[in-house]
């Protein structure tokens, strides 16, 4: 194999992504070494995973460690590990190529988010830019690598300028080793080629990585007795100490979440949750238990405090992390808590797991599946258990997430219902649980109203709802797309049906005069005729009080809300037919029907019955289709009536 050498271009996202990291300012340039740090024990718990099953390719070098050396003269800064290492592919494809998903987004977000271009860390934690981020303190980055089980290794290099070069080369371990050549330092900048400053922001930062981050230090030591030089009267000659070069563990390494909650501090809650999340802020919500029975484990599961900007991505990650006796079996463990508790962040830790298990084996796993169970009513007992004002928050970020769940989680369906909340026609802005709703019930009302839509004033003041307030009855106003699903997945609350305010008989035990009904039966046909075919009836309503007209749907047939959900996501909606419902108390029928009577051909009579479609179109902040013709003819009608 002969020594090839590529020069490359970075991926346009990436580019972006450097240029930006290049030329802004921060507010926190360390954390870069902690980027570093957390690749390296990624990069290592490979290694010991792949151990379990290829033990030979570890024999003799199964000391993991991460090391870190700076030089003060040269201004560099390296980092070493002994894990997986990569492939000459797998560099072009991991630092160069394929921008992570969390690249675009972030590039978007920092241009939006702030013209001053200032990047914080907790941008850079949230999208994980990761290695590239070693560019805020570097003007080269050299990395040299060696995959378990490989001959040769690979040397990456970079100025971060749009291209780098990839190469073989040799290197005597397994591992990988990043070498940064460090920008100048200007005033009242960190120095990372201290070793002080080095064991300050290991300690912050990456106090909890499971593997010992290493540095050779300076340090002091009492002088040996037999070495101290004595003058004449056998007295000791200079310092009692001197200085020597040692290895030194930075980091503490503590599994906390085997420790018991009395001898965690907050602070270290807060560490850990940073170091396994890659978010910045504080955790909402600590859930720390030793789960003891038939099987025993240790979780520690963090409710985050905002939601994460990739939340309904099909690739976001899972944020569970599986340990057995405290060493990593994997992250990203989807079979520990359901798709939509997914943005839970934690780690569990089951002695009783096999070491080799597989994801495959895991999702039969008996254990895993009884942990996940446990784990699903303890988040839910938690969320129940919080303060009013505090869960609202919780809810605001991620009610859309337990929204999917209901669909889903038959078994913990009447659960999450009792867990939504929503504003009403009559909250004043405020959350109302269903259980709430159900104690403000009128006496005479049988059933939970909601009406689902896009728009909150639009859907408070629905014409759709007059006969409901009219009867002080409250409505649940839905505005998430979800909704929709939420409606239809849950017909019942508690023995109280979910009823659609814009579907089928409101069921309102109205006493409507039939002879009066037959009356517009002729009018009502003709008008049907007129709007040829797109009504599929045209009905008395017993749901509008003030207004003239609405439309209806079928009590089994797909809300107008939906229809256009499933428009805008380019699915095929079925054409919903719906039926024009006309107020018969509105002097505007009377006046109509009163015309109809005496000339069917008058064209009044077809203006009058596209307006009134029209009108309940717009109502409901539908668009009409011919808005020039319908302006026309309002406009006459204004002529005529001032
Ligand atoms: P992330 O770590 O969030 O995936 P990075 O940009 O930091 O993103 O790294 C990209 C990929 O490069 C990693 O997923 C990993 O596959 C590889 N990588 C980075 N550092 C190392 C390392 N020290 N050893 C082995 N692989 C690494």
């Amino acid at each position: 194999m002969g020594i090839k050498k590529e020069t490359c271009e970075f991926k346009t996202e990436v580019q972006q992504l450097l240029h930006l990291i290049i030329n802004s300012l921060y507010s926190n340039k360390e954390i870069f070494v902690r980027e570093l740090v957390s690749n390296a024990s990624d990069a290592i718990d490979k290694a010991r995973f792949k151990e379990q099953t290829a033990p030979e390719l570890f024999e003799g070098s199964n000391d993991f460690k991460i090391r870190i050396a700076t030089d003060s003269e040269n201004r560099t800064f390296e980092i070493s590990d002994n894990g997986i290492g990569m492939t000459f592919e797998e560099v072009n494809e991991n630092i160069g190529t394929i921008a992570r998903s969390g690249t675009a987004a972030f590039v978007e977000a920092l241009e939006k988010s702030n013209g001053d271009n200032t990047i914080s860390p907790e941008l850079i934690g949230q999208f994980g830019v990761g290695f590239y981020s070693a560019f805020i303190a570097a003007d080269k980055i050299t990395l040299v690598t060696k995959a378990a089980g490989a001959d040769t290794a690979v040397k990456w290099e970079s100025d971060g300028k749009g291209s780098y070069t990839v190469e073989e080369t040799e290197k005597a371990e397994r591992g990988t080793t990043i070498t940064l050549e460090l920008k100048d330092v200007e005033e009242g900048d960190q120095d990372f080629t201290e070793e002080y400053t080095i064991r300050h922001i290991i300690k912050k930062h990456s106090d909890f990585v499971t593997y010992p981050v290493v540095m050779n230090v300076e340090k002091s030591e009492p002088i040996p007795e037999e070495e101290i030089v004595k003058d004449a009267e056998g007295k000791p000659v200079g310092e009692p100490y001197r200085k020597v070069r040692a290895d030194e563990t930075l980091n503490s390494m503590k599994a906390i979440w085997t420790k018991s909650k009395d001898d965690v501090t907050e602070e270290e809650y807060d560490e850990f949750y940073k170091h396994i999340s890659h978010n910045w802020d504080k955790p909402m919500e600590i859930l720390h238990k030793r789960f003891e029975g038939i099987t025993e484990y240790d979780a520690l599961l963090f409710l985050p405090s905002k939601a994460p900007f990739d939340m309904f991505r099909p690739e976001r990650k899972n944020g569970m992390q599986l340990y057995c006796k405290r060493v990593f079996i994997m992250d990203d463990c989807k079979e520990l808590l359901p798709e939509y508790l997914g943005f839970v962040q934690g780690v569990v830790d089951a002695p009783d797991l096999n070491l080799n298990v597989s994801r495959e084996i895991l999702q039969e796993d008996r254990l895993v599946r009884n942990i996940k169970k446990n784990l699903v009513k303890k988040i839910f007992a938690m969320l129940e258990k919080m303060d009013q004002e505090k869960y609202e928050t919780f809810f605001d970020e991620f009610g859309q997430a337990l929204k999917a769940g209901l669909p889903t989680d038959f078994d913990n369906k009447e659960r999450i219902a009792s867990l939504l909340r929503y504003k009403t026609t009559k909250s004043d802005g405020k959350y109302v649980s269903l259980d709430q709703y159900i104690e403000n019930m009128k006496e005479d009302q049988k059933e939970i109203y909601y009406i689902t839509g896009e728009n909150m004033t639009s859907l408070i003041n629905s014409p759709l709802l007059e006969a409901l307030k009219a009867r002080d009855y409250e409505v649940i106003l839905m505005v998430d797309p979800v909704d929709e699903w939420v409606a239809q997945s849950l017909p019942e609350y508690k023995e109280k049906k979910l009823k659609s305010a814009e579907k089928g008989d409101l069921d309102l035990d109205e006493t409507v005069d039939d002879e009066k009904k037959d009356a517009y039966t002729p009018l009502f046909d003709f008008i049907k005729e007129k709007l040829d075919g797109k009504v599929k009836d045209v009905q008395v309503s017993n749901r509008l009080k003030d207004s003239v007209a609405c439309l209806s749907g079928d009590d089994a047939g797909m809300s107008a809300y939906m229809e256009k959900i499933l428009k805008a996501s380019g699915q095929d909606a079925p054409a919903q037919q719906r039926s024009l419902e006309l107020n018969i108390n509105h002097p505007v029928v009377e006046k109509i029907k009163a015309v109809f009577e005496t000339d069917t051909t008058n064209p009044v009579l077809k203006d009058y019955s596209d307006l009134l479609f029209d009108l309940a179109v717009i109502s409901e902040g539908g668009k009409i289709d011919n808005p020039a013709r319908f302006s026309m003819l309002m406009g006459d009608i204004m002529a005529k009536s001032i």
